[in-house]
């Protein structure tokens, strides 16, 4: 028997020729996708038996082709502080983990984007694993339905909602993987889905310049970049991607994103390493660089890892470099870090998948093939 798709994950169009595809007449196929769409991503409903407004016969039909199964949870973790961080596994070797953030005004999921990065930031946990494969727009957004599944967030409409804010700021580089991101996206701001305005969702990039107009026309969300230097020789050795698009022409993108005004300013994102970033000079020269663009400035102090080959800057030098910030009226920029007993905070998180080589994977297709094989 084929295996039942799954519906987590589809858009509009694709859900429809779903529908069509399974048998519901043209017809009838417009009203019916409508009709699942609120089930699927207001409700989040588990299971189509749920779903009592629609026929026994429409419901069987959809039991027997499809699925609303979640992905695996492999591991699910509550730190001291509330955050909280699910590892989650769609196949083999397939794992990446999102966490939840509850703040007083806010609660902020932290989304991934790929299992493994290739960007490999030399202060980033996810930076030392390799890249296995970008996230799927279904995978992206399950960690919205895990995270509310836990978190009994549903429906997306309610008043209370508990994840109220997405960063696209987990493993991965979302602007390498941007047509899945901008899928996801779109239906976690779709008002008659998960229902999240567009200022409530931020996209976090090292500086994928070519993309980030692309990023601002076609997806419309905040944008964050994580700068961590001010100086290309430095940036070009801790976030090597600087070395292919230098500050002067990140920073250019960043006066040209559409949209970007004092209203909504773009985050600069700066992890705190003792000695090497974290100068008053430093300080003077980020203020210089992002003079001009409406800006908001984030101090991120660096979480540690194990093997990691930095330290956090003492707390007296990151009060010294903020008072500076603040001074040219970027207010209260130090992040505190969350969930780091858990490996949540940022820059921590990491699977332990790794990449399959294709002869390894044959050979393991291979040898099932043969299991099947009747003796
Ligand atoms: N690839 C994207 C999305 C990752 S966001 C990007 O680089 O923006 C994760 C944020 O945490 C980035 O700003 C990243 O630079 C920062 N970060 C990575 N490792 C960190 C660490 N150990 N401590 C603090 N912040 C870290």
């Amino acid at each position: 028997m084929a295996e039942k798709v799954s519906l987590i994950g589809l858009d509009r169009p694709a859900l429809k020729a779903a529908l069509v595809e399974a048998g519901i007449p043209q017809k009838q196929a417009n009203m019916r996708t409508g009709q699942l769409w609120n089930w699927l991503y207001v409700h989040g409903a588990p299971e189509f038996a749920q779903m009592s407004n629609l026929a026994k016969d429409f419901r069987a039909l959809l039991e027997e082709r499809f699925t609303l199964a979640r992905p695996q949870i492999v591991t699910a973790q509550v730190s001291q502080d509330g955050t909280r961080k699910w590892l989650l596994k769609t196949g083999p070797g397939i794992e990446f983990e999102t966490v939840y953030i509850p703040e007083e005004d806010r609660g902020t999921l932290c989304v991934s984007s790929q299992v493994g990065c290739t960007l490999t930031c030399k202060f980033c946990h996810t930076g030392t694993q390799k890249l296995v494969r970008n996230l799927t727009p279904a995978e992206i957004l399950a960690q919205l339905f895990i995270a509310r599944d836990a978190l009994e967030d549903w429906p997306s409409t309610r008043q209370d909602r508990k994840v109220t804010n997405v960063v696209m700021m987990g493993m991965g580089e979302p602007l390498y993987n941007f047509d899945n991101v901008k899928a996801a996206l779109a239906v976690v701001t779709d008002g008659g889905a998960l229902a999240l305005s567009k200022r409530r969702v931020t996209l976090s990039t090292a500086g994928v310049v070519p993309m980030i107009p692309r990023a601002g026309a076609e997806i419309g969300s905040g944008l964050a970049i994580s700068l961590h230097a001010v100086r290309d020789a430095l940036r070009d050795v801790i976030v090597p991607i600087n070395k292919k698009y230098p500050i002067a022409e990140l920073l250019q993108a960043c006066r040209d994103y559409p949209g970007a005004s004092n209203a909504r300013r773009i985050t600069f994102e700066y992890v705190m390493l003792k000695g090497v970033n974290d100068s008053l000079a430093d300080a003077k020269e980020l203020v210089r660089l992002v003079r001009g663009i409406p800006a908001k400035i984030n101090l991120i102090p660096f979480n540690p890892w194990p093997g990691a080959p930095y330290e956090c800057s003492d707390w007296a030098q990151i009060e010294k470099f903020a008072e500076i910030v603040n001074r040219a009226g970027y207010a209260s920029p130090v992040r505190t870090p969350r969930g780091r007993d858990i490996m949540a905070a940022c820059g921590q998180l990491k699977s332990e998948s790794v990449k399959e080589r294709a002869s390894a994977r044959m050979a393991r297709e291979q040898s099932a093939h043969l299991a099947r094989m009747p003796h």
